[in-house]
């Protein structure tokens, strides 16, 4: 078992850190109140490297491992939970795209999602429900050479800034389930798309909401992959991206942490420093083992993907219990620092309002908890059925 960063990875994590450290952190606040993302931003981390480093160099990644870039991700979540989305991202979609979409929609796309030039998000949840995602029902009906898409996508992150989306659409019956479901290729500037904007509790620059469809018209090659196949390729998906969105949770958790330690050697009740409380370090020192074994889990499925094993699993561990605990931890922040954290002038309440939105995004707890359950106990039934043999 290796626990220690390679000479690669340790460069890669000093250039997010200090990127972070001098040009996200100072600003996290702030850049809420704008309400978009700071293109300038993205291109600069483009230009360092920092923007789906994972994708393959034929296409302007640097062909690093999955490790590595959840060390970016994490760097990046450090100084600014939000704009790490941006890394998440352009792993997920960068590498669906990459993998299944025509050679001319990879060559044109996938060099400007490592370029930070571009986003492209997820149509997937539907009005009346994200967690059986795939009851779609989105249609997308043979037209001539191509298709026609009617209908509504809702919960899209980055709704009104992204510049292309990955829509999963049904090509099939309603009957055929998973199996009728494709992917599509959307250019979000085409006629016959609309989009709004929710009033969400947090991630405010990030911004989510819903995408309509009226009659939008797309070639043939804008399907992914062939058809039918869309809904399993997403899934593979999530795998990479829970562990990611886990790490985005630790870190924003971490800097909460942190700071609150530092604070607790500043602040003095009763005549001492509050850190000298066990009621208040104990709490502190919890939160510091419940964030490790959270990271832990989240570098597990990395590493576990990038040698190829199985870890479907472990995504869903790390995706239900890193949000779980960056919630935790950065309440127990919130109340450490007294009357002042309640204010709207530390991050600690922003930090609260983004990370919970991610104990929702790409599935709930409880799916999650349904994912390794299935999985145990289909394992529990065929070593069952090996020992009655
Ligand atoms: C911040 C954020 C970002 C998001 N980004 C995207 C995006 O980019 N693209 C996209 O397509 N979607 C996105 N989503 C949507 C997200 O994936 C869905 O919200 C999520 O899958 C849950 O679906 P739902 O909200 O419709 O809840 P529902 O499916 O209606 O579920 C409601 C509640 O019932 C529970 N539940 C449902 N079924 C079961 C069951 N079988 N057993 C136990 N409990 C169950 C759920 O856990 C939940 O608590 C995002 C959501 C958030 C909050």
């Amino acid at each position: 078992m290796q626990f220690s960063l390679t000479d690669e990875q340790n460069a890669f994590k000093e250039t997010a850190r200090k990127f972070a450290a001098d040009r996200l952190a100072p600003d996290y606040m702030k850049r809420e109140e704008t309400g978009n993302i700071d293109r300038d931003l993205m291109r600069e981390m483009g230009a360092l490297g920092l923007v789906g480093p994972d994708l393959p160099e034929e296409v302007g990644g640097l062909g690093v491992d999955s490790v590595s870039s959840g060390i970016i991700t994490e760097q990046i979540a450090y100084g600014d939970f939000n704009v790490s989305y941006i890394q998440m991202l352009a792993s997920l979609m960068g590498n669906l795209v990459y993998s299944h979409a025509t050679p001319e929609i990879v060559s044109e796309w996938v060099p400007r999602v490592a370029k930070g030039e571009v986003i492209i998000g997820l149509g997937l949840t539907e009005p009346r429900g994200g967690s059986d995602a795939a009851n779609a029902s989105v249609r997308a009906e043979k037209s001539g050479n191509g298709y026609i898409i009617n209908g509504e996508k809702t919960s899209a992150t980055f709704s009104d800034q992204m510049d292309a989306m990955v829509l999963f659409a049904r090509t099939g019956t309603p009957e055929e389930g998973a199996r009728g479901v494709s992917a599509f290729f959307v250019p979000m500037d085409e006629p016959g798309i609309t989009t709004t904007r929710f009033r969400d509790v947090g991630t405010k620059m990030i911004g989510r909401g819903s995408v309509f469809f009226d009659n939008l018209k797309l070639p043939a090659d804008a399907l992914m992959g062939t058809e039918g196949s869309g809904f399993l390729q997403v899934m593979r998906g999530f795998d990479y991206s829970r562990a990611l969105i886990g790490i985005q949770c630790i870190a924003a958790a971490q800097a909460s942490l942190d700071e609150t330690w530092k604070y607790t050697t500043e602040r003095e009740a009763f005549g001492a420093p509050i850190a000298q409380y066990q009621g208040v370090s104990f709490p502190l020192a919890e939160a510091e083992t419940m964030l490790n074994a959270a990271r832990l889990i989240c570098y597990q499925t990395l590493d576990l993907r990038d040698r190829g094993l199985p870890h479907t699993t472990e995504a869903a561990m790390a995706k239900w219990f890193a949000p779980k605990t960056a919630v935790d931890v950065i309440h127990q922040c919130l109340l450490t620092h007294g009357h002042y954290g309640y204010t709207m002038d530390l991050p600690h309440q922003q930090r609260l309002r983004d990370v919970m939105g991610l104990e929702i995004g790409d599935g709930t707890a409880q799916i999650m908890k349904l994912i390794i359950a299935r999985e145990k106990a289909g394992t529990i039934a065929v070593q069952h059925a090996v020992a009655k043999k």
